[in-house]
Parts: structure tokens; sequence; C-alpha cells
């Protein structure tokens, strides 16, 4: 059986950020990836917003790894051309009971590490943003938006440059752990089996039946499996923002919110839809929800304008009933199980925290590879 000393499974930003990282470190690495290419799957069905780290509970893996991934990552898009743009964005209360809420958020984000929030008035985000319906507002200076696909094609590279190399059209179909490490059987066109001394499994909204999979993982410690769905319309109408305008969050999700891409196209969305199976289909009739959410910030949005766009798929861990989940990253000390890391409800902000996590996982790596020798 071939031997290989770490395999990441998934080629989404995660995976690709993790295998750049342990190649970097001088680790051999193979990426495992079921299909035809990187970031074709939630990497690639996201609103591209470098998160700034505002609402995630204090001191949570998700408040952590955004704010200092945040950080990591302009700083990545600058060293390697990554198109990107600090557009800021604006949080908007349109009525008095909003405007309240206001400084909790800013109080939050404070706790967070995230103190530069600046409290507008209605007039203040007015000039800033003309189009506004806005009693107050707050800005998110650090917010930006990020050309992800580039993004991904350079984690790619780097980990190439150190000498990974991924395998497309291979799924993992099974593991188990032996003694000394933990053999894999892969399958697609050229099914194969492979040992390893370190497993990430980074497989996104499969990773927990991929860890049900692993012969020697307690099952028990494996998170069930939900799927929220978000539906994105698009904007026929030129949309007069250059901030990414955002209501005041509700029980549940963040509310429709205006989006930009690199080249200023504007996008809403995502909602929050509940869903038993993958299917990215956008249903036509969600739209009459989108208008009145967003004629609330922008009241000038045409009839008509809104049209399906996209959907991406939440890797939720928790049932709709609980409010939030943060990322479960487990290793060796949380499982027993030397040479395995799982990756679960890396949902947003995982890919403003991408290489905050690639980070961690590294040191988790690190640790259990050294234990093991
Ligand atoms: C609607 C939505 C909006 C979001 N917006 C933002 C945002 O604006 N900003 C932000 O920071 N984050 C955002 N996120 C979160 C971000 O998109 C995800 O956290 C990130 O893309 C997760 O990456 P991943 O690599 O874990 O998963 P994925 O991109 O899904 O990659 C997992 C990979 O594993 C592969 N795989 C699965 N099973 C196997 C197997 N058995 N063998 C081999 N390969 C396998 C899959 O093919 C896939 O390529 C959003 C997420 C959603 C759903």
């Amino acid at each position: 059986m071939e031997k290989v000393e770490c395999v990441v499974i998934g080629a989404g930003v995660i995976g690709l950020a993790v295998a750049r990282r342990l190649a970097q470190a001088g680790r051999e690495v193979i990426v495992l990836e079921a299909a035809e290419g990187i970031g074709t799957v939630t990497s690639s069905r996201n609103s591209e917003v470098i998160h700034a780290g505002i609402y995630y509970k204090a001191d949570s893996l998700m408040a952590r790894t955004c704010v200092s991934g945040k950080h990591a990552l302009y700083r990545y898009c600058r060293d390697h051309g990554i198109p990107h743009r600090n557009c800021g964005k604006l949080i908007v209360a349109t009525t008095a009971a909003e405007t309240e809420k206001l400084q909790a958020i800013r109080a939050h984000a404070q706790a967070n590490g995230v103190g530069d929030l600046k409290t507008l008035t209605g007039a203040e985000a007015r000039a800033l943003e003309p189009a506004l319906n806005c009693d107050a507002a707050l800005l998110s200076p650090s917010t930006g938006i990020i050309d992800s696909h580039a993004y991904m094609l350079a984690l790619r590279g780097d980990a190439e440059d150190s000498g990974a190399a991924c395998a497309f059209h291979t799924p993992l179909l099974r593991a188990r752990v032996v003694g000394d490490g933990i053999e894999l059987d892969a399958g697609g066109e050229a099914p194969m089996s492979l040992k390893c001394r370190l497993l990430v499994n980074a497989a996104g909204l499969n990773a927990p039946l991929l860890a049900r999979g692993i012969d020697g993982m307690p099952i028990e410690l494996i998170p069930p499996a939900y799927l929220a769905k978000g539906n994105y319309f698009s904007c026929s109408a030129r949309a007069p923002f250059s901030h990414l305008i955002y209501p005041v969050p509700e029980p549940g999700g963040l509310g429709v919110h205006l989006t930009l891409d690199m080249a200023g196209q504007a996008r809403f969305g995502p909602d929050v839809e509940w869903v038993d199976h993958i299917d990215y289909a956008v249903d036509p009739a969600r739209a009459e929800r989108f208008y009145p959410a967003i004629r609330r910030y922008w009241p000038t949005l045409p009839d008509g304008a809104l049209m399906p766009s996209y959907s991406g798929i939440r890797p939720k861990i928790v049932p709709p009933a609980v409010a939030a989940q943060d990322f479960l990253i487990q290793g060796p000390a949380d499982h027993g199980v030397d040479g395995l890391i799982n990756l679960f409800g890396i949902e947003s902000p995982g890919l403003t925290s991408s290489l905050a996590i690639a980070d961690h996982v590294g040191e988790l790596a690190e640790a259990s590879i050294t234990a093991a020798k």
C-alpha cells in the first residue's frame, strides 16, 4: 500500500488553505477531491464577503478565526495580487427600535476585537449612500469583498509550489484507523488505497458522513448534519451603492442584505431555507419576500428587478431551533484518534477565516505527528 504523510479530503477553500499550511511546513501532502476541480461546492456558492467578525459569540472559534483570518486574508490578497476591495459595510437601522440595537451590536463587536465600528446618523449614512432609507447606521470599515476563485487558485499554487499534489475525481470512500496510521480507500476513475499519518477531513457538507465512514472514529462524537440553503437574487437595475448594505439582524439570520461582486454587480441574499437534500435551484417565488425586506433600506428598488441567481448550502451541525453554532474542529485530544482532524460546520465566515483555520489545523497536525513519533 502506498504511503503518504498527510492526506487532506476536499479541495474547497478550507482543504486548500490547510494543504498549503502543511506543505509550507515541510509536510508531504496529497489532497483528494471528489469533484473535477477546486472549489466547486460551497466555496463557490457564497457571498465572497471578507467579514469583520462582528456578530459571532465572544471568544468562539468563529469570532477568533474571523478576526485574525480577516487580517491574514487582506495581507495575503495584497501580497498575491488577489482581486479584493475593502469597500466597508453599513448596518442600517430603519426604525427607532432598530436604532436602539446598534449600540449593543457595536459593544459586541468591540468584545470580539472589532473596535473600528462607527455610529452614523441617518444623514451621515445618506451622505455616503444617498439612496438609503436610514434612521441611523453602523459603518464597518474592515468589511470587504474578494474574488474567491482567484484566492483558491493562489492557495493551490502555493501548496503545489511546496510539493503538495491534488487528485481530482478521487472521492474518499472509507478509512480505517490502524496502529501506526490511517488506511484509506479512494474511488473514482483510478481507485486506490493509501496509508497516511495524518488525515484532515475538510469535506464540507459531507464531513459528518465521511467521519462515519472512518472505522475507529467514535461515532457518538460525530455531529448531526443539517442543511440551511441560502438563495440569492441578482438585480437588473443598477444598485446605487458602494458599500455592502445589511439590515439590523433578525433572529435566525442576518436579514436580506446587499453585497457586491468584484465587477460591482449587486446581489441580494442569502436568505435561510432549511432543506433535507441538496438542490441548488432558486425558486423565483422567494423574490416576493425579498422585495419588502430590501425596500425597507432601498425604497426605490424597481418592481420586477430581482432575478433568481444562485444558492449555497450552509453545513449546519445544529437544528433550526438552536440559534447559532460554532466551527467544530476536532483533533486527537477531542476524539482520541491519533492522526485524525475533522472539520465540521464550517459555514460563514469560513472563507474569511480560512487562513486562521489552516493555522489552527496546522498546530493540531504538528502536535499529532510529533506525538506519534
Ligand atoms: C450561502 C453561503 C454564503 C456564505 N458567505 C460567506 C461570506 O460571504 N464570507 C465568508 O467568509 N464565508 C461565507 N460562507 C462560508 C464559506 O463559503 C464556507 O465556510 C467555505 O466555503 C467552506 O469551505 P470548505 O472547504 O469547508 O467546503 P467546500 O467548499 O464545500 O469544500 C469541500 C470539498 O470536499 C469535497 N468532498 C466532499 N466529500 C468528499 C469525499 N468523500 N472525498 C473527496 N472530496 C470530497 C467536495 O467535493 C468539496 O470540493 C458562506 C456560505 C454559504 C453557504
